[in-house]
């Protein structure tokens, strides 16, 4: 028994002291440069003899605590070898980035004061650096100065939270009897080149993977509008209650933008709630010659824009924008009396999916502020370009385009004598020279080849098309 008045020390493996723990940050900080470093120049693939890692793994019984400077190098070593590295310059993957510094700096600050982003109360700047980002990026798409919104986990919870607000806003009664208090079976729609996430969110929102239509496409991976206007009736004069229309600004399979004009024009008629998903396509907005391209998405009820897509922030940070920022309250109210509250502004513990929260949004904030509408807008382009690049070389070598994105998807297939697409995809991953997807396109098979990486070189085009065509 502690017979002193003092207390035990604190563990010094979980608060070292200040020196110890400038050593360890420092000691880390070189570690990771030169990790980078040798990913670059190494495999994209990983390249661990699982077997042994999950050996050593099993080793972890947490029975004798070690040396954290060898647990860090440990740490360091397995994500060096044993993931697929975003990081590569010749990962030309699905969506996911290189991390841009600013938010990789964010991310250090953030950790070193974990706010508690649930309420204003706690955080009051931090909320509003959030509303701020927030807001530009509204307006940058065009919806009126009232727009509104917060960052979410990803872009899944970003298109959840939408159909809720339509839910909600469709049926008042919604809130305390569910979809019980609609007058039929609900219905949403998106094309079927939608994000298959969607099938999930219709199934954990309650609405039931039924509810989700996907809608036909118009032979070029955009929702066919027509379609689209088609289905919706139809289903009304069955009594299903269409509460949703989710047009999508960048598919993810490739990188096509849904006549959003016209998609708004069916959901204004027909009184349903408007949703862009432009959870990668968003970015575009930071680009004076591309942001045309999202033409329409400034009619929308409201917006998903991943910033840890094109933004290229770190993971996972999404955002979700809308026009009318009172459904929020209605869908995510509660009452509670231990909350620090700030009855002036909007909590997000009551606008939004989650209760705990972290400031992921000084991720964007930096790195816009940083780079400026300009920088980002270059970051897009330069991703364009280099998919128009490698467009060239393919075809000049007798590969086929099969989608016509302006954006940086390129989906293609091999000439004849070069091989299977199945063939190529794998033995091009197994060459660990670059990385691309094996995927479909309207209905047809394809390999999926994205810029995700902001210092990609010339030579890494050249790289990635010499291995692709000696693959097969
Ligand atoms: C990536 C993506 C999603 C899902 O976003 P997550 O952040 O991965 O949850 C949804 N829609 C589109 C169009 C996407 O590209």
């Amino acid at each position: 028994m502690n017979t002193s008045d003092d207390l035990p020390s604190p563990v010094p493996a979980l608060f070292p002291a200040r020196g110890a723990r400038e050593r360890v940050d420092d000691l880390l900080t070189r570690e990771l440069a030169n990790a980078n470093e040798r990913i670059a120049r190494g495999s994209v693939m990983p390249r661990l003899d699982m077997a042994r890692f999950r050996q050593e793994l099993a080793g972890f019984d947490f029975e004798r605590p070690q040396s954290v400077e060898q647990l860090l190098a440990w740490s360091v070593a397995q994500l060096e070898h044993g993931a697929v590295h975003m990081t590569h310059p010749r990962y030309f993957g699905l969506f996911n980035p290189a991390p841009v510094a600013p938010s990789q700096w964010a991310d250090r600050i953030v950790s070193a004061f974990n706010p508690q982003l649930a309420s204003s109360g706690s955080s009051p700047a931090p909320v509003e650096i959030e509303a701020h980002v927030i807001r530009a990026i509204a307006r940058r798409a065009g919806l009126p100065a009232d727009a509104a919104g917060h960052f979410t986990a990803s872009g899944s919870e970003a298109n959840y939270t939408s159909l809720i607000c339509a839910l909600t806003r469709a049926e008042p009664r919604f809130s305390a009897e569910g979809v019980r208090a609609f007058s039929g079976p609900v219905a949403l729609y998106t094309s079927r080149e939608c994000h298959p996430a969607w099938s999930k969110i219709a199934h954990q929102a309650g609405v039931g993977r039924s509810a989700l239509r996907l809608v036909a496409t118009d032979g070029n991976g955009r929702m066919d509008s027509h379609a689209l206007a088609g289905v919706v009736a139809r289903d009304r004069e069955q009594g299903v209650v269409p509460v949703l229309i989710a047009a999508t600004a960048g598919t993810t399979g490739g990188g096509m933008i849904d006549p959003l004009a016209s998609c708004a024009a069916v959901a204004r008629s027909q009184g349903v709630w408007y949703h862009v998903d432009a959870a990668w396509g968003g970015a575009a907005l930071a680009s004076e010659r591309l942001r045309g391209l999202l033409a329409g998405i400034e009619l929308a009820d409201s917006l998903t824009i991943d910033a840890h897509k094109w933004f290229a922030t770190t993971m996972g940070c999404g955002m979700f924008v809308l026009r009318d920022a009172a459904v929020l309250s209605e869908a995510f109210r509660v009452a509670t009396d231990f909350m620090p509250s700030n009855a002036s502004s909007l909590d997000p513990y009551l606008t939004t999916v989650q209760w705990s929260r972290r400031f992921l949004g000084l991720r964007l904030f930096l790195s816009l502020a940083a780079a400026g509408w300009i920088g980002y807008g270059a970051h897009v382009e330069r991703a364009v370009e280099v998919i128009a690049q490698v467009k060239s070389r393919l075809q000049a070598r007798g590969w086929q385009a099969i989608n016509d994105s302006s954006l940086a998807v390129l989906c293609v297939v091999p000439p004849a004598e070069t091989g299977e697409i199945r063939e190529i995809v794998r033995n091009l991953l197994s060459s660990g020279r670059a990385w691309v997807a094996r995927s479909t396109f309207e209905g047809r098979e394809v390999i999926r080849i994205c810029a995700t990486h902001g210092e990609t070189t010339l030579a890494d085009v050249d790289e990635l098309v010499s291995a692709l065509h000696t693959a097969g």
